[in-house]
C-alpha cells in the first residue's frame, strides 16, 4: 500500500535552523551559510522519509520562516513597505516576518496568528486595493528541482488559493472574491510551470475547508478551483485537507477535476460518515489521514487497519494512500534523541521518524499481511503502560455537583470581600512576573545543575523577593505579587512539581520562526506530592501588610501546553490537574493568602475549530476544571484569573461561568468592544482589562493611562474595574517596567480623585 505524508518538521532535529537563522540575523554567518544548513535538512528529511520508503515525499514543506508567509510572497502579496526598503529577496522575506529596523528604514512586521488548533503561528497576509496577486516567485520549483537533483521525485505542496485568500488580512475595499480571479490564475500558472518541469503530483493544502463554510465560500471555493482544474495539463492536482472533517463541502469537492483528496480520519469526526454515506469517487486517489500528525504516541495498528478496512469499502483498495492526519510540523522529530527516559516511556512514542516507520509498518500489515508487526504493536497496548493511581481515581470518581459550584454565590462574596480587603476603586496590581534579569535565570539553572547549594539558591530567590515587594510598596501597587523568579515557564514549573509529568531533551516543536516549545508529557495519573507554591508566597506575605496574591496556573492552560494522554481523556486529565490545584488553592488560603489568582492564558486556544462542537467537545469541561480548582475557596478568599487575549466575546458567558471573582485580560491592542460586549451578557465578574501594552517596551505615559482608563469607566461600573498591565512582565526589562509601572499607580491615582 502507498504511503505519503503532508509535510515534514523542518527546524531540524538539533534546532539547526533555529540557529543558523539566528546567527545570520546577527550577521555571524552568510546567506551561503544559511542556505547550504537549509539544504542538508531538507536532504535529511528526504532521507528519512526513503528510508521508509514513503510514496509521496512532499517539497516545498520546507520554509525559512512560515509557509504562509511562503504563499504569500509567492503570490506577490508583498505589502509596499517592506518593497520600499529595497532588501535582497530572503532579507526582504525576514522583513516581514520579524521586522526590519536599520539604514534601509523601520517597519513593524507582519501580524502573527495561531494556525487553526494547533500551537503553530503563520504569518497574516495583507492584502490592499491595489495589490496585484499574481506568481511572482519560484520557491516551489526550485524545491522541486533541487529534490530532484537529490534523487527524489516529489509532490510540491502549496497552501491552497482558497484558504490562501480566505486568512488573509484586507485593508481596503475589494475582499477575498475580488480576489477570485488572480488567484485562480496565479495557479493556474504555477500548474503551468511544474508540467514544464514534468512534475507528477502538486498538492494544494486547503485547511479551511474543515471550518464552517457558508454557501458563498463554498461556491468561491468550487470556482476557483474549477478554473485551476481546466488548466492541469499532465499534472495531477491532490486536494489536501486537515484538522477535521469537511461536512459542509463533501460532494462538491468530490464534484470537481481533483486527481486525489486527502481527508483527515483523525481528527475528522465525520470524515467516515461522510465517506461512507456519499461515497468516494472512483477515479480519485484517496488520501487518508490515519495515522496522528499532532500526537507524540504510537498508532494502535489495530485499530488504524481496521479503520483502512472500513474504508475499503467505499473506496478500491489500490486507490488508497495511507498517510498522516495533518503535517508532521507539529511533532518533534525523533525518539532517537531521547537519551534519558527509559525505553519503558520510550517505546511509546512516535514523532516525526517514527511516523514514517508506522506508515511503512501499517503498509506493510495491510498489503502483505504481516502479523509480525501487527503483533508486536499490538503488546504496547495490552499490557498495562502505567500504573493507575487509585486515589486519584477514588476522588474523581466521588465528585459530585457541590466540587464544581462555589458558594456563596458571586454577588454575596463580592460584598463580603469588598468588606475585608476595603481597596480603593480602581485598586491596582500586576500579572505575575516580574523581569527575569539574567541573574535570575543564571541562578535557576545553576541550582538545576547543583552548582550552587539549595540555600544559596533560596536566599537568592528570598532576596528578589523582597526587592520585588518592596519595589511594589514604593510604587503604591493595592495587590502584589511575589514575582514568579522561580519560575522558568508557568507550564513546566507546575509539570515538574506534579506526579504524573515525565520530559524530553529534544523534543522540540516549531512555535513561530525560529521560537520551538517543548511541551511536558502527561504520562499517568497526576497527582501533587505536596505544596508548590505556598512557601515563597506565604514568605513574599510575610514582608507586607497589604494582600499577596497567591499564583497558579489552571488546569485547562497546563493540559494546552502539555502533550496529553490519548487513554483517558482530555475532561479527565483537566479534573485530574484541576485536583491538584485545587489542594494547592486550599494550602495557600490556609497560609493565609487570600487573594490567589489561577491563570488560564491558554483557555482560547484549544476551542473547537467548529462553532458547533465548542461546549460539547470542549467548554463543558474546560469551565468545569476551573471551577473544580475553586469550588472550596471560603467566600473571602478573592480568586483572579487572567487571560493573554480579549477575542473572547463570543465565549463571553462561558468566562463568566467559570466564577473567578476578578479577570484580568489583553485589552490594550484591541478597540476595547469587548467592554461592550461584557456590558451587554452583564458580566458579574470584576474586571482587569489591562491598560498598556506589555508586548512593547515602550514606556506609556500617564495620560495614555488615565485616558485608557476613562474609556473603560464609559463602559464598566467603576466598582468593578481594576487597574493592571495587559499581561506578565517576564521579558521585560526593568528599567521600562518600573517607569510604566509608575505611570500606572499616578493614572489609577489620578482617575481616583476624579471620581470623588
Ligand atoms: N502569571 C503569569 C505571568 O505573569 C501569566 C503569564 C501569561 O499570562 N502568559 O507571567
Ligand atoms: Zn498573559
Amino acid at each position: 500500500m502507498k504511503t505519503s505524508i503532508i509535510g515534514h518538521p523542518r527546524i531540524g532535529a538539533d534546532r539547526e535552523l533555529k540557529f543558523a537563522e539566528e546567527k545570520y540575523f546577527r550577521k555571524e554567518i552568510s546567506l551561503d551559510q544559511l542556505k547550504a544548513v537549509a539544504l542538508d535538512l531538507r536532504n535529511k528529511a528526504f532521507e528519512a522519509q526513503k528510508a521508509q520508503n514513503i510514496s509521496f515525499i512532499p517539497s516545498n514543506d520546507f520554509s525559512y520562516y512560515d509557509n504562509m508567509l511562503d504563499t504569500a510572497v509567492l503570490l506577490n502579496a508583498v505589502p509596499a513597505r517592506y518593497k520600499n526598503l529595497g532588501l535582497d529577496s530572503l532579507d526582504e522575506y525576514f522583513a516581514m516576518a520579524r521586522g526590519y529596523q536599520g539604514e534601509k528604514g523601520d517597519v513593524k512586521a507582519l501580524a502573527m496568528k495561531k494556525w487553526f488548533n494547533t500551537n503553530y503561528h503563520y504569518m497574516v497576509t495583507e492584502i490592499d486595493d491595489s495589490t496585484e496577486i499574481k506568481l511572482v516567485g519560484n520557491k516551489p520549483f526550485e524545491l522541486y528541482k533541487q529534490a530532484k537533483q537529490a534523487g527524489y521525485e516529489t509532490k510540491s505542496v502549496i497552501i491552497g488559493g482558497f484558504t490562501f485568500l480566505k486568512l488573509a488580512r484586507y485593508l481596503g475595499n475589494k475582499k477575498a472574491e475580488d480576489f477570485a480571479d488572480a488567484v485562480a490564475n496565479a495557479y493556474v500558472d504555477v500548474l503551468k510551470k511544474f508540467n514544464e518541469l514534468g512534475a507528477e503530483y502538486v498538492a494544494f493544502d486547503e485547511p479551511i475547508l474543515v471550518t464552517d463554510l457558508n454557501k458563498q465560500d463554498i461556491e468561491l471555493f468550487s470556482s476557483i478551483y474549477k478554473k485551476i482544474l481546466a488548466n492541469k495539463g499532465n499534472v495531477k492536482v491532490i486536494l489536501q485537507t486537515y484538522f477535521g472533517d469537511i461536512r459542509d463541502c463533501y460532494n462538491e469537492v468530490c464534484g470537481l477535476d481533483f486527481d486525489g483528496i486527502g481527508l483527515d480520519f483523525v481528527e475528522g469526526k465525520k470524515t467516515l460518515e461522510l465517506v461512507s454515506r456519499n461515497g468516494f469517487p472512483k477515479d480519485k486517489i484517496l488520501f487518508a489521514g490515519v495515522v496522528n500528525g499532532k500526537n507524540i504516541w504510537r498508532n494502535n495498528y489495530a485499530k488504524t487497519v481496521d479503520l483502512i478496512n472500513k474504508i475499503k469499502q467505499y473506496c478500491d483498495s489500490e486507490n488508497i494512500v495511507i498517510s498522516t492526519s495533518c503535517s508532521l510540523l507539529h511533532v518533534p522529530y525523533t525518539v532517537k534523541s531521547e537519551t534519558k527516559l527509559d525505553q519503558s516511556y520510550l517505546e511509546h512514542f512516535a514523532f516525526a521518524t517514527e511516523k514514517l516507520e508506522e506508515l511503512c509498518q501499517l503498509g506493510k500489515i495491510i498489503s502483505e499481511n504481516n502479523t509480525q508487526l501487527l503483533e508486536a504493536n499490538q503488546k504496547l497496548f495490552t499490557g498495562d503502560r502505567i500504573k493507575k493511581d487509585e486515589k486519584v481515581w477514588a476522588r474523581m470518581n466521588a465528585l459530585t455537583e457541590k466540587d464544581f459550584v462555589r458558594l456563596p454565590e458571586f454577588a454575596e462574596r463580592e460584598k463580603i470581600q469588598r468588606e475585608k480587603f476595603n481597596l480603593p476603586l480602581l485598586p491596582t496590581t500586576t500579572i505575575g512576573s516580574f523581569p527575569q534579569t539574567t541573574d535570575v535565570r543564571e541562578h535557576r539553572r545553576d541550582f538545576k545543575k547543583n552548582i550552587i547549594s539549595e540555600e544559596e539558591y533560596n536566599n537568592f530567590m528570598k532576596n528578589k523577593i523582597a526587592e520585588c515587594v518592596k519595589l511594589q510598596e514604593e510604587l503604591d501597587f493595592d495587590v502584589l505579587v511575589h514575582g514568579e523568579f522561580e519560575r522558568n515557564d508557568m507550564v513546566e514549573y507546575f509539570g515538574e512539581c506534579l506526579d504524573g509529568y515525565i520530559f524530553t531533551q529534544k523534543a522540540w516543536v516549531q512555535s513561530y520562526g525560529t521560537r520551538c516549545v517543548k511541551p511536558p508529557v502527561v504520562w499517568g495519573d497526576i497527582s501533587r506530592a505536596k505544596p508548590m507554591t505556598v512557601e515563597w508566597s506565604v514568605y513574599a506575605q510575610s514582608l507586607t501588610n497589604r494582600p499577596m496574591k497567591g499564583m497558579l496556573t489552571g488546569p485547562v492552560t497546563i493540559l494546552n501546553w502539555s502533550f496529553p494522554r490519548e487513554d483517558i481523556s482530555l475532561k479527565e486529565s483537566a479534573f485530574q490537574i484541576g485536583l491538584a490545584i485545587a489542594d494547592e488553592v486550599l494550602d495557600l488560603e490556609k497560609n493565609g493568602i487570600k487573594i490567589i489568582q489561577v491563570d488560564e492564558a491558554a483557555l482560547r486556544e484549544k476551542l473547537p475549530l467548529r462553532k458547533a462542537d465548542w461546549k460539547s467537545d470542549y467548554l463543558d469541561w474546560a469551565i468545569e476544571a476551573f471551577r473544580l480548582v475553586h469550588s472550596h475557596a471560603a467566600p473571602d478568599t478573592q480568586i483572579h484569573t487572567h487571560m493573554c487575549y480579549s477575542e473572547f466575546n463570543d465565549i463571553l458567558t462561558d468566562i463568566d461561568n467559570m466564577d473567578a471573582d476578578v479577570i484580568t485580560f489583553e485589552a490594550s491592542r484591541s478597540d476595547l468592544t469587548i467592554l461592550d460586549a461584557l456590558k451587554a451578557v452583564n458580566f458579574k465578574t470584576q474586571v482587569g482589562p489591562g491598560v498598556y501594552d506589555i508586548h512593547s517596551p515602550r514606556v506609556p505615559s500617564v495620560e495614555e493611562i488615565v485616558d485608557a482608563i476613562k474609556k473603560m469607566l464609559d463602559k464598566c461600573q467603576q466598582s468593578k474595574l481594576w487597574v493592571n498591565p495587559d499581561c506578565g512582565l517576564k521579558t521585560r526589562g526593568e528599567k521600562e517596567t518600573v517607569a510604566s509601572l509608575k505611570n500606572l499607580v499616578q493614572a489609577a491615582k489620578q482617575v481616583r480623585e476624579e471620581l470623588k
